[in-house]
């Protein structure tokens, strides 16, 4: 094995997170390597286990914003302005996300934006990435050691590493392996499987601007779209039981699509082949303390905090984690000495506690996305939150909106108040049935009290 000499920062993995890390210790003067086991990205289909297109909210842009990418970006987005519930019958009924224009979300392509941020990172800030290179393990010094494509191996002798590899992260698995960290994996017992609903006469056969939701209770299909007019469509089923993924197979896939999401099957051409092609994606969350190991390494993204996908939030939480390490890089030091041990204490105090509620937010609007979108009392709610937040505005913000729309409002700060607010809607909606019935003068008591 060779020592090379290293770069003084190394990222592993040039995903998102890695990617707008990298750019961001660029634009700080840094030289940041970045090591990425995939082949160099092209904007085609790249299919390595995890979604195809993506929603990008609030958080998100302003990350890229800080890192002076946004409009660059911008091209990319197809904005969504509300979930679009398809009924069984076929009615469509859209639930909008929030009252303002500006409050909308963005479907874009995995790949499209893993091939932007690479060329931006390395034509505009000039970084040295290293593809089909991949860290096989970590010393117990912290060193990562890297395997190139033609399989020899290396340690990676940088002064500082950043791993940004991934919810199944190599970097994480070798640090708990070697009793460094400690970290675990709860698996959800639902999959995934992508199918793609075609255009129809080369127009988008659904309306582009909304995430279209099939809710089924203990099952759903939402689709996301794409800029060639189509729409990604994912399927979201347990592991066993009935239906699942162990009882739908290829051959019962065109029935039960018939019977559950008879509106999408016009759409799906190749629904039997497709089914049988595309593999069960595993969805789960990861707990990991610490995120960082030696005074020199430090996990970022979902390396240190996957999520499950229900809120949309895991790109834009691992983009907000590259933002807050802009931030604390140069308030500690400068090029010679960076206090990196401090930057990752501050880091991992900073955003622990907001991966670790936007974590239970996302797992719990699971429950909402597939089953409380069709309750009507769901709908009261969501109706009641938006006249609350009209009449009370600044004091009452519904919780979707302070995660997806309010960056400046921590994930732990908008779960803290979504429970409180969750009760109060509780307590005005217990007997009534539509808003006009509804005590305002108590609903501002309420606030006043309790927010
Ligand atoms: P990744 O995107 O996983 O990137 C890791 C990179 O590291 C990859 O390029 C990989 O090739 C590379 N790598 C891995 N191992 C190694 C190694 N050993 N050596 C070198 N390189 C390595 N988030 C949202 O915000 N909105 C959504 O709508 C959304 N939808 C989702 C839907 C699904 C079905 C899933 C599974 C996830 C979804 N997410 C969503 C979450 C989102 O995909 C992740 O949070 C995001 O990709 C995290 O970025 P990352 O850079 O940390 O990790």
């Amino acid at each position: 094995m060779s020592e090379a000499v290293g770069p003084r920062v190394a990222i592993i993995g040039g995903g998102p997170a890695g990617s707008l890390l990298a750019i961001l210790l660029a634009r700080r003067g840094l030289e940041p390597l970045v090591i990425e086991r995939g082949a160099a990205f092209t904007a085609g289909p790249q299919r390595g286990g995890r979604s195809i297109n993506l929603a990008l909210a609030a958080r998100g842009i302003a990350a890229l914003h800080r890192a002076g990418i946004d409009t660059d970006v911008a091209k990319l987005l197809t904005p969504m302005r509300g979930r679009m519930r398809h009924d069984l019958d076929g009615q469509q009924r859209l639930l909008p996300y929030g009252q303002q224009a500006t409050e909308q979300i963005y479907s874009v392509s995995r790949a499209a934006l893993n091939t932007v941020l690479h060329e931006l990172a390395a034509r505009r800030h000039g970084v040295e990435y290293r593809f089909g290179e991949q860290c096989v393990g970590v010393e117990r010094d912290g060193t990562p050691l890297i395997e190139t494509h033609d399989g020899r191996r290396r340690r990676l002798a940088a002064d500082v590493v950043f791993a940004a590899d991934g919810a199944g992260s190599e970097v994480r698995r070798a640090l708990t392996a070697n009793g460094a960290i400690s970290s675990s994996e709860e698996l959800l017992d639902h999959g995934y499987k992508e199918l793609t609903l075609a255009a129809r006469d080369g127009e988008f056969a659904l309306d582009p601007n909304a995430l279209h939701v099939w809710p089924r209770g203990g099952f759903m299909l939402i689709a996301l779209p794409n800029l060639d007019r189509t729409f990604t469509a994912t399927l979201f089923l347990p592991h066993r039981g009935a239906p699942s993924f162990a009882t739908v197979g290829a051959n019962t896939a065109g029935a039960f699509f018939e019977r559950e999401f008879p509106d999408a099957v016009p759409l799906l051409p190749n629904l039997e082949r497709d089914y049988a092609s595309h593999p069960v994606g595993q969805l789960g969350t990861v707990h990991c303390r610490p995120w960082s190991f030696a005074n020199r390494l430090l996990l970022v993204g979902d390396a240190a905090h996957a999520i499950v996908p229900f809120h949309g939030q895991g790109m834009n939480a691992a983009f907000e984690d590259c933002v807050a390490r802009g931030d604390l890089v140069p308030r500690h030091g400068h090029d010679s000495g960076y206090d990196w041990p401090a930057i990752f204490a501050a880091f991992e105090t900073a955003r622990a506690p907001n991966a670790r509620a936007i974590a239970e937010m996302a797992l719990e609007n699971y429950r909402e996305m597939r089953d409380e979108v069709r309750d009507a009392q769901f709908e009261l709610k969501a109706e009641l939150a938006f006249e609350l937040e009209r009449r009370f505005p600044g004091r009452f913000i519904p919780r979707y909106s302070m995660v997806m729309f309010h960056p400046e409002i921590s994930y732990a700060e908008a779960q803290r108040r979504g429970a409180i607010q969750a009760q109060i809607l509780y307590e005005l909606t217990d007997s009534t049935h539509s808003v006009g019935q509804v005590d305002l003068t108590r609903a501002s008591a309420l606030i006043d009290a309790r927010l």
